[in-house]
């Protein structure tokens, strides 16, 4: 059903794609030379979902500073469906936008459409997420995705006193990786495993369920509900007669996920503390959660910077000026390295939430209470 849809998107775009291309203009109206004029040009804007606070902080960032520059914005969220993320971008190409700014749900499935992207000569931003297997792709925005799953393990290590040499464990960890379709998974993970893996080789880690391969720790779409699941399967298989203490989360809302199985599980009491539960974003839920003393760490991405990186990036395309990178060699997608600028991520927990997220002006006093 839905992809005969897309089928028949796809056969309206491309047929007024050739009829504007036919009439030698661009779909908003001007000729081509519209494309690279700067100021007055529309950005599409694809973000994969509302379902998470972040993705909704990034559009609306673009949004208020793509304005402040005197551009137009078309924000569209493709609620987690990769088919509906494809034809909202086929729309927007047919609307004749100047850039693209993607957050891919699943970076594989991009290819056909910006090769109509890039036959319309429309400029294209991988935004957080890589998009892969496509030249089509010009700049990426992001931060440093291996140095996220760094700090999520480190602080692991570092507050089970194992870092110190202080205690040598055994402590029990359970390990969660993100969307398997999403290309930053792998770097989270890898960043995490290969900081826990001396830990893990002395057995002074143990993950008592054996699931210690990214594909048996994948969570599809990142959803809160599938690691709350898996976590409740792994507490009945491996803890009847064990306590988990430490539970590597790669994102707040399977850390959430993850948390609500702790607690039916019975943790969270003096007798039985809740484990050590990272996560990344620094969403207000999770910001609550860590200040009530349930999750413990988050990893705070700055989403205005990285708005305010993509939004340069942009600006500079479409003045033909210099567009600013700090890393040339990380993102190959596939078919080219992708120039990319990526931004520090910062590791947050109750003891340093206020000055990061709060004294910023990232989260408001008032939305903690
Ligand atoms: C982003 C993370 C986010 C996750 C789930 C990843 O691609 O980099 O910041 O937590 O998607 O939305």
């Amino acid at each position: 059903m839905r992809h005969s849809r897309r089928t028949a998107m796809t056969l309206v775009t491309g047929s007024l794609v050739l009829a504007l291309a036919a009439c030698g203009q661009s779909s908003s109206g001007g000729s081509k030379e519209t494309k690279t004029g700067g100021k007055g040009s529309t950005i599409g804007i694809a973000m994969p979902t509302k379902s998470s606070e972040r993705w909704i902080n990034d559009g609306n960032n673009m949004v208020k500073q793509f304005k402040a520059l005197g551009y137009k914005t078309d924000l569209q969220y493709g609620e987690d469906d990769v088919d509906h993320q494809v034809s909202q971008i086929e729309n927007m190409i047919t609307k004749g936008v100047d850039v693209l700014v993607v957050a891919a749900i699943d970076g594989k499935a991009l290819s056909d459409v910006l090769q109509q992207a890039a036959d319309q000569h429309i400029k294209v931003i991988s935004y957080d997420r890589l998009i892969l297997g496509t030249p089509n792709v010009d700049y990426y925005a992001s931060f440093d995705n291996e140095k996220v799953g760094v700090l999520q393990a480190t602080y692991i290590i570092d507050k089970l006193g194992l870092k110190s040499g202080a205690k040598k464990g055994p402590f029990n960890i359970e390990l969660f990786a993100g969307s398997p379709d999403d290309n930053n998974t792998r770097y989270f993970w890898d960043g995490a495993m290969k900081t826990l893996k001396p830990y893990l080789d002395k057995k002074e880690l143990v993950v008592r369920s054996k699931q210690t391969k990214l594909d048996q720790a994948t969570t599809l779409r990142w959803d809160g509900a599938t690691a709350q699941k898996r976590m409740d399967d792994l507490l009945t298989k491996a803890y009847s007669s064990a306590d988990v203490d430490a539970v590597l989360s790669p994102y707040d809302g399977i850390s959430i996920g993850v948390l609500s199985s702790l607690k039916s599980d019975g943790y969270g009491t003096s007798a039985k503390p809740y484990p050590i539960v990272t996560g990344q974003d620094g969403e207000v839920a999770s910001v609550k959660s860590i200040i009530a003393g349930q999750q413990t760490q988050t990893v705070y991405k700055d989403t205005r910077a990285l708005a305010k990186q993509a939004v340069q990036m942009a600006d500079a395309m479409l003045n033909k000026k210099k567009v600013e990178v700090n890393d040339t060699t990380t993102y190959n997608n596939g078919k080219k390295v992708v120039p990319s600028y990526l931004l520090k991520p910062v590791s947050v927990d109750k003891s340093n939430y206020k000055a990061e997220m709060v004294d910023s002006g990232y989260i408001k006093a008032s939305d903690l209470k």
